[in-house]
């Protein structure tokens, strides 16, 4: 595990920065007005880069995996960097695909009742899982995805249908990953990127604020028995967002990896205890 920082700078404002990066043969992105640097934390001039940007956390941070980390580890969460549209009709669709009984303080408490529509169907190109926004525990694939997993006889998942937004049309090779098991409760979040539990004052809710510095650690027992896609009984996120981890085992990752199908996707190893 290391830490990867995106450090964002105006070249003629830091100076010092700049000098210690070219003195130092450091590549960066040299942009007209902001200019920007990515390194990791295990990088020997990390340390110094710190002392000259001061820790004054103008920087974000995200958390790097081995290779090795990720074939070793029985579970992992799973997402889509590729946002696809937003649900459609995007001031409706809280009272079509979902039941619209929602806490209206934190928006918690939807249950989906019928499909995700979108403006058109996507254009896959060399990618084959995608999200759409605000929901980055659903993924949808395409139709030689579907394939894949259906041959790869994966546990714990059907597909549903899509469509247009008027409802009135299927979309054709697009297909909503419809995970049908949600874990017992099991997150260590002592152990875990986890900032602060947040409980909503209106429907006593409470979900978890992540870092994303670290993994997530769940107690071994949670994963008994559990097919090999599931969501967690926790829910993350800040504001109105309300979101599961999607986690899937060692053998889907596999299977994804294998078939080269990950372009769109990001895993993380959950850490077990
Ligand atoms: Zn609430």
């Amino acid at each position: 595990m290391d830490f990867k920082n995106h450090i964002a700078f105006r070249a003629d404002d830091s100076l010092e920065l700049v000098e210690y990066l070219e003195a130092n043969g450091i590549g960066y992105n040299k942009g007209e007005i902001i200019s920007a640097l990515d390194i990791l934390e295990s990088d020997p001039h990390w340390e110094n880069i710190l002392k000259i940007i001061g820790d004054d956390k103008h920087y974000i941070t995200e958390t790097v995996f081995s290779k090795e980390e990720m074939r070793s580890a029985e579970w992992l969460t799973v997402r889509s960097v590729w946002r696809y549209d937003y649900p459609q009709p995007e001031n409706k669709y809280r009272k079509i695909t979902y039941n619209g009984q929602m806490c209206p303080e934190c928006w918690g408490g939807l249950a989906q009742i019928d499909s995700f529509r979108f403006k058109r169907a996507p254009k896959w190109g060399k990618r084959f899982f995608l999200t759409t926004n605000w929901e980055d525990d659903i993924l949808f694939v395409s139709d030689h995805a579907k394939a894949m997993i259906e041959s790869a006889n994966i546990s714990g998942v059907t597909f549903r249908e899509v469509k247009n937004k008027n409802g009135t049309e299927i979309f054709p090779d697009i297909h909503q990953l419809e995970v049908h098991n949600i874990l017992p409760e099991g997150l260590a979040w002592e152990y875990s990127c986890v900032d602060e539990i947040l409980v909503c004052d209106k429907c006593g809710r409470s979900k978890f604020a992540s870092n994303g510095r670290g993994q997530f650690v769940f107690r071994k027992n949670t994963f008994d028995n559990a097919p090999d896609i599931v969501l967690s009984s926790e829910i993350f996120g800040r504001a109105h967002y309300n979101q599961r981890l999607l986690i899937v085992s060692q053998k889907i990752y596999q299977t994804i990896t294998k078939n080269k199908m990950d372009r769109s996707l990001e895993f993380q190893p959950i850490k077990l205890i």
